[in-house]
């Protein structure tokens, strides 16, 4: 294309009303070109470890959820949308997202997470956005119940539900996980999800989305993640199922599966003592991912642009071919 001929297109555009949808494209994207083993970091991570729920901002080094690159285009104007474990990891990652693209965000997580949530809150705020903090167990049924009233008051309704929230133990044999691990993790990863949906479902139109967070794990099992990995199978065998209850009433609901992703679930017990080094080393990218990574993905499956895709499991895992 000539440049008298794109000046015309824009030209074109603006009568038509497109010009602020196409200009912003062809003069710059969104994410420079860029060869992905090497746009994050890629050396092994420092052993370390966090008493449970861990802070992202006390990791070294501190995840990249898309803080400082993450640039939105308008995609969910006006939406109201509830994340569950919104205040790190790859939950900010779609908070972060979800708020640059127009949408007012409700977060949950849990209540000793407050310096984290804070943090994220701080700095939407001060890009206008409206930001909505609702700390609580997702592992208590009544609250799980709680926070979706809480929600849909606060935002003035409820379009988008992104189940993210999770508890994950490794262990090396089922010898050595006790009832009370099993049990958190049971309800922190699919009671909590059955009641948030059950509760909110009532609430949403047509063209409302539902995204849960499922794993690598869904498919493909780790030997030390016997009941994570359990779980992770429920929510992508719940989000299948679901989503074919739903598509009469014009709700969509999907799955993201991560791969090795640089979170605070992984210094709380997520890996096992003197494996951190390896973390996400094994994958064809040679690295392990970022929350910033899956951004776009939550965004897509939000934006009611994706209409037909329903009942569907997207994954980010460098490469493992797991999804
Ligand atoms: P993260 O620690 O940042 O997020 C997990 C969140 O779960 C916490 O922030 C916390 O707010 C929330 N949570 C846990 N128990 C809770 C409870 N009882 N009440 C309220 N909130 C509670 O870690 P992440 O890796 O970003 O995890 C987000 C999702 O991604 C999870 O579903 C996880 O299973 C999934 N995932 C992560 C990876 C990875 O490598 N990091 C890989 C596959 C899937
Ligand atoms: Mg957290």
């Amino acid at each position: 294309m000539t440049d008298t001929s794109r000046r015309d297109l824009f030209k074109g555009a603006a009568v038509t009303g497109l010009a602020a949808a196409a200009a912003p494209a062809f003069a710059q994207g969104q994410t420079p070109l860029a060869d992905p083993q090497t746009r994050f970091v890629s050396t092994p991570f420092p052993e370390q470890r966090q008493k449970w729920p861990a802070l992202q901002r006390n990791m070294r080094p501190v995840p990249d959820c898309g803080e400082s690159s993450y640039r939105g285009s308008g995609r969910l104007a006006g939406r109201k949308a509830l994340i569950t474990g919104g205040d790190s990891g790859i939950g900010r990652a779609a908070v972060i997202a979800f708020s640059r693209e127009g949408a007012d965000v409700a977060i949950n997580y849990y209540p000793t997470e407050e310096p984290d949530a804070q943090d994220v809150a701080k700095l939407l705020r001060a890009e206008g956005r409206k930001v909505v903090l609702i700390p609580g167990d997702l592992t208590d049924a009544k609250f799980c119940n709680d926070l979706i009233a809480r929600a849909n008051r606060e935002l003035g309704g409820l379009d988008i539900l992104v189940n993210n929230a999770a508890y994950q133990q490794s262990k090396d044999s089922i010898a050595e996980i006790s009832f009370e691990q099993f049990d958190r993790t049971m309800k922190t990863n699919v009671y909590a999800m059955f009641h948030l949906c059950k509760a909110a479902i009532p609430l949403m139109k047509p063209g409302a989305s539902i995204i849960n967070t499922a794993s690598v794990n869904s498919v493909s099992p780790e030997k030390e993640l016997l009941d994570y990995a359990s779980t992770k199978g429920a929510i992508l065998i719940f989000t299948k199922a679901l989503a074919k209850q739903l598509a009469k009433q014009g709700i969509r609901v999907n799955a993201v599966g991560p791969g090795p992703i640089w979170t605070p679930l992984q210094v709380a017990g997520g890996q096992l003592p003197g494996k951190m080094g390896e973390f996400g080393q094994d994958t064809p990218l040679g690295r392990a991912g970022q929350p910033a990574e899956l951004a776009g993905l939550y965004v897509a499956l939000a934006d009611p642009s994706d209409s037909y895709t329903t009942g569907s499991f997207f994954g980010a895992n460098g490469g493992t071919g797991a999804s």
